[in-house]
């Protein structure tokens, strides 16, 4: 007997965690017509996360529950993952309160990565217990099999000679391991083995990727003798899941009326993610570089750091006293006002990425910024700040080759002009034939990822199945 069930998602904060949260919210809701609740804790350090929180509140499609704060007062630990961990844990309570104070209580929980604990919550209310994983299979892979390695490694990750065998993936360098990784000493270390470990006692785990991208990893999880001993329950690949663009284009209109005045795939789109800082030397590089290859672009720019990386709680608007100009070599933006634009802090992504006249996407390689390259068929430049975005840039560099990465990383610490203006040209410009095979390829990945999330696509079938599955509560 069929019942419409109600499922419920946490997500932590951060940008690269509510956007995707929200957007599998809406294919839930709108596709498969499923009673939706979304909680919700804040980083609280955004303009732009509450204008998003406020938009899906004002949409209607799902209810949106934000938590309130935990206290955090007493936290020293400003690594990403230690701090996610502790916010998310002490909101536990809250999320509980909030789900029994709910009239119709969800069949299902889904968490996000770094909200594996509030499974307890989903024991007590005999919900089933699905993550979702924002991002991508191999990262996944390393993840669950991180409890492992933590077994079998001696010293640092970073300082091993050989890369790690991950049954039925790709190798990982230990150059390439996601930020909590690199310092086994550290508390966010040991808070990653706990998540690791904590995965695989889900009822199944959705992942934002598809079969033609990751076969070969996926198929890892389904067979006993690789990754399927450690993952017992089902992955489904349900991706890509990106945000629609929908035709609107925010506020930045200036920004959008200059780009329907560019020739079709002119401009090279700069961002670095919601979270993502150069330092000062390196920002004056990366202006150097773009000038220098001659290309249109538009630049996303924030305020420069110590170090180029991430400041990923304290990201805005654009609305905070920027004024990019001061960040920026003397008269670069004079020199570059005929083909560039810069636009402080924040841009509508998804909507800059799907102009016709965006050629090329120079990104941090965050898994979300990837997708929306993806699926707007551009190719890539791909500089990995933080988190797993190194894995990412190898993945799209050296496997799926839509990108081009920077030579030598994470070590290197600036990044000269010379190489920024050459990868830039090696997308954009006409007469490189690897740019021109690189951009071939990010078309080709384009409709293979249209193609899976189409009715019939191997995402579509893999996301009915598991609704199906909850509305006959057979989880
Ligand atoms: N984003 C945006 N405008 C910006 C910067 C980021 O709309 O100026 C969006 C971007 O489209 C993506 C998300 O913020 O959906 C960032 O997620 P991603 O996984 O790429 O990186 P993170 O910020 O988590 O490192």
């Amino acid at each position: 007997m069929e019942s419409q069930p109600h499922v419920a998602l946490i997500s932590s904060p951060g940008m690269g965690h509510l956007f995707p949260s929200l957007e599998l919210a809406t294919r839930l809701s709108m596709r498969h017509h499923l009673s939706v609740t979304v909680f919700i804790v804040p980083s609280r350090s955004s303009s732009a996360e509450y204008k998003v929180i406020a938009a899906a509140q004002a949409a209607g499609l799902f209810t949106v529950i934000e938590l309130p704060p935990a206290d955090m007062s007493d936290v020293t630990d400003s690594t990403v993952v230690g701090r996610l961990s502790i916010t998310m844990r002490r909101h536990v309570p809250a999320l509980r309160s909030a789900v029994s104070a709910l009239t119709s209580l969800p069949s299902v929980l889904i968490a996000d990565i770094f909200a594996t604990e509030s499974f307890a919550v989903a024991d007590e209310f005999h919900m089933a217990k699905y993550v979702f994983v924002a991002s991508n299979a191999w990262f996944f892979a390393l993840t669950i099999y991180v409890p492992v390695l933590d077994k079998q490694i001696n010293g640092q990750y970073v300082d091993q000679k050989e890369p790690f065998h991950i049954p039925g993936c790709e190798p990982v360098r230990p150059c390439d391991v996601m930020d909590p990784l690199l310092d086994r000493t550290e508390p966010q270390y040991f808070e990653y083995v706990r998540i690791g470990t904590e995965i695989p006692s889900s009822d199944g785990v959705l992942v934002n990727t598809w079969d033609d991208l990751e076969g070969r990893t996926l198929a890892s999880f389904r067979d006993w003798n690789l990754l399927g001993r450690i993952m017992k329950s089902p992955v489904y690949s349900i991706g890509p899941i990106v945000r629609q663009t929908g035709g609107k284009k925010g506020g930045a209109s200036e920004l959008f009326n200059w780009l329907s005045k560019q020739p079709g795939e002119s401009v090279i789109y700069v961002s670095f993610g919601s979270g993502g800082t150069l330092s000062s030397e390196q920002m004056t590089e990366v202006a150097h570089g773009l000038e220098m290859s001659g290309q249109r672009f538009v630049w996303v720019v924030r305020a420069p750091k110590v170090r180029s990386d991430a400041t990923f709680f304290t990201t805005g608007d654009g609305t905070e006293d920027q004024s990019e100009a001061k960040f920026l070599p003397d008269g670069f933006l004079e020199r570059t006002s005929e083909v560039g634009f810069v636009v402080s802090m924040w841009a509508d992504q998804t909507a800059v990425l799907g102009s016709p006249a965006v050629g090329g996407f120079f990104t941090h390689g965050g898994w979300n910024s990837a997708l929306e390259g993806i699926t707007n068929g551009v190719p890539m430049v791909v500089w990995p700040l933080y988190a797993e975005q190194r894995m990412n840039a190898t993945m799209l560099a050296e496997e799926v080759r839509v990108a081009v990465r920077p030579k030598e990383l994470p070590t290197k610490a600036v990044i000269g002009r010379e190489e920024i203006a050459a990868m830039v040209r090696k997308i954009m410009a006409e007469e490189d034939e690897e740019g021109k095979a690189i951009r071939a390829k990010a078309k080709e990945l384009q409709r293979s990822a249209e193609k899976s999330t189409a009715e019939g696509g191997s995402s579509f079938e893999n996301f009915a199945r598991v609704v199906k599955l909850w509305r006959e509560n057979r989880v």
